[in-house]
């Protein structure tokens, strides 16, 4: 288990697919960085208009109620803008055009960090398919950050719009197939928890949702009784 060595205050930028996402798969590692001082916003891909809630069929009304939930439970982290991309829950596909609007927002926010996904993470525990659209998102954050976010010849009707290329220092991929990372955050771990419990569409009757994290926490938790959260990080050569 490591711990980072960050001197300044970054500004961290997580794309990913869908609202809870970033509370599922890096909630503590949030909630550690807004403590440390760093800025940290979310670019979601989809309003999750298609998950699970008996409740709450219709989509349109979904997605509202899970964006108002995303607010709170970003708020919990420390966290108070989202920017919502809007492509269709469920049907996420890296083109080129999705490319290029990553592009651009990567370049409109000039973030130092990177966050998203493994891309190459199909299958976890034996028990669990990787959603596609997790995948989708993490390629396309994966193939906007490099080459074309930092190279002037990719996309050059974007410097009409203003937005010249960034030098991202880092990019961090959480849900990992291979992490090269491991984070202590046994501190943020209860934080993470009450950020999950705005999810309320998504998480079923809250005690059983509790108990069933409480199994997760063990695969979080090293002998020694700390919690991580797991990542591959790529620090770029400056
Ligand atoms: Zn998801």
């Amino acid at each position: 288990m490591q711990n980072l060595d960050w001197v300044n205050n970054k500004k961290i930028l997580v794309i990913l697919a869908h609202p809870d996402d970033p509370e599922f798969f890096l909630g503590a590692t949030i909630a550690s960085w807004t403590a440390a001082g760093h800025t940290v916003e979310y670019a979601l891909l989809t309003h999750g208009e298609n998950g699970v809630s008996p409740e709450h069929s219709e989509p349109k009304v979904l997605a509202r109620l899970r964006e108002s939930e995303q607010q709170e439970a970003a708020a919990v982290l420390g966290v108070r803008d989202i920017t919502w991309l809007d492509y269709p829950d469920g049907y996420l596909v890296p083109t080129l055009d999705s490319r290029k609007r990553l592009v651009a927002l990567i370049r409109a926010k000039k973030p130092d960090i990177v966050v998203s996904c493994d891309p190459t993470n199909y299958y976890m525990h034996g028990t669990y398919l990787n959603h596609p659209d997790h995948r989708a998102a993490g390629q396309m954050v994966v193939d906007a950050v490099f080459p074309a976010v930092g190279n002037p010849a990719f996309f050059p009707e974007l410097l009409e719009e203003g937005l010249t290329p960034h030098a991202v220092s880092e990019l961090w991929l959480s849900l990992p197939a291979k992490p090269n990372f491991q984070l202590d955050v046994t501190s943020y771990w209860e934080r993470r928890t009450q950020a999950l419990l705005c999810h309320a569409s998504q998480i079923g009757e809250p005690q059983e949702f509790l108990a069933h994290q409480e199994q997760r926490r063990i695969e979080n938790q090293t002998p020694d009784g700390r919690y991580c959260e797991a990542f591959q990080r790529i620090q770029f050569r400056k």
